[in-house]
């Protein structure tokens, strides 16, 4: 299950919840690229340098997101997947995902982009409401976002995923309905929604600080939310992560990877990659990381994971997915006393119908999914 994820680091334009690591100047596109390509020879050995352990395990996944992918042609798209083949082993049957802006996907881009290995598009659609869209300063229209959705469709493409975003003070109850109705409407095989939160230092934090923006409402947020569980999984989607809903079988192979604990590789400035129980991320600076690749030197940083960090980012991960946590894999890893103590700290959610305990599992109910996270940190090692 082994993946590679690839940052591309420009955007047309910066929207202002983002903090993602990006430059709205294209102007070091091809210096990257040409790095982009050399970290990848300087790193081909990251998933073992065997071509046993390469045949074992080949890659399952690629995911370019950023950033903005969409922003590259197709001959830039198809020097980074010619770079990706020759450097690593990937199945043929990978998962190839590529995150778009709606306002980049044509008919013409499109039809040019299923010329490119990419098997799974990534839509930042965010909401269908004008409003809402200038809000979060996103470069395209709501009429933009279902052409691509629809363009897409149409040359071909079988397994779409879109990003919503709710709990914007701009959106309304009514709108979040809307949102979730015409993505139901345009029959996209997965949805990522993901609830507004107010970054440290991006231009959402300096413009609620100021008095310019409202601030998030907790309770609206938590509203939309409970909206979306309703809707989303009466019409046949599975809430397989507590951001994330599929039809069956239209699972997030990539992510998916990251939830359970696999290796990945990522490659580009702030890229972060896992594997060995060894978590490293490159510098979040394009300019930096430009100099240092020349320099023939990898511009990251690494740490080796504790135990009590691995159980943690366990608890953290598998609590927010429908498999929930394993009780067995608990035992295993960290010891029976610790797996006993957690089913006792367990148990005023178990009682408050927040988790229930199946087959050795540790699943949040419908209710708990809403407290994912604090009831994660409550579990925590102390
Ligand atoms: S397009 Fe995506 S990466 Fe770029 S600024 Fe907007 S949210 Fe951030």
């Amino acid at each position: 299950m082994a993946g590679v994820y690839i940052h591309i680091p420009f955007c047309r334009q910066a929207c202002h919840y983002c903090n993602f690591h990006f430059s709205v100047s294209l102007r070091k596109r091809n210096d990257f690229l040409e790095c982009l390509l050399a970290e990848m020879e300087m790193r081909h050995n990251f998933f073992g340098n065997s071509s046993d352990d390469l045949q074992k395990s080949p890659i399952q996944s690629v995911y370019l997101g950023g950033g903005t992918p969409s922003l590259l042609g197709t001959d830039e798209l198809n020097q980074i997947f010619e770079g990706v083949s020759k450097y690593f082993a990937i199945s043929p049957n990978a998962e190839i995902t590529i995150e778009a802006n709606p306002d980049d996907l044509t008919f013409e881009s499109l039809s040019a982009l299923r010329q490119t290995p990419v098997n799974r598009l990534s839509i930042g659609v965010q909401s269908f409401h004008h409003s809402d869209l200038l809000f979060m300063n996103r470069a395209h229209t709501p009429a933009q976002a279902i052409s691509a959705i629809e363009n897409a469709k149409e040359c071909g493409f079988q397994n779409l995923t879109i990003d919503l975003i709710y709990g914007t003070p701009t959106l309304s109850d009514s709108q979040w309905i809307d949102n979730l109705r015409r993505t139901l409407d345009l029959g996209v095989e997965h949805i990522s929604a993901y609830a507004l939160t107010v970054e440290p230092r991006t231009a959402l934090d300096v413009l609620i600080r100021k008095g310019k923006a409202a601030p998030v409402d907790e309770e609206q947020t938590a509203m939309q939310f409970e909206i979306m569980v309703e809707i989303l999984e009466s019409k046949g989607y599975m809430h397989y992560e507590i951001s994330n809903f599929a039809l069956p079988g239209k699972f997030s192979q990539h992510n998916l990877s990251y939830w359970i604990g696999e290796p990945y590789l990522g490659l580009g400035p702030s890229a972060h990659s896992f594997h060995q129980n060894r978590r490293s991320w490159n510098i979040a600076n394009t300019a930096a990381y430009i100099q240092s690749i020349r320099n023939g030197i990898l511009p990251l940083e690494s740490e080796n994971l504790t135990l009590t960090q691995r159980y943690d980012e366990y608890l953290m991960t598998s609590l927010r997915t429908m498999w929930g946590c394993s009780l067995q894999k608990i035992e295993q890893q960290w010891g029976s006393e610790k797996m006993k103590e957690l089913k006792g700290q367990c148990k005023p959610f178990l009682e408050n119908g927040l988790m229930v305990e199946t087959d050795h599992y540790l699943i949040l109910t419908k209710k708990g999914r809403l407290f994912a996270d604090r009831i994660a940190s409550d579990l925590f090692w102390v």
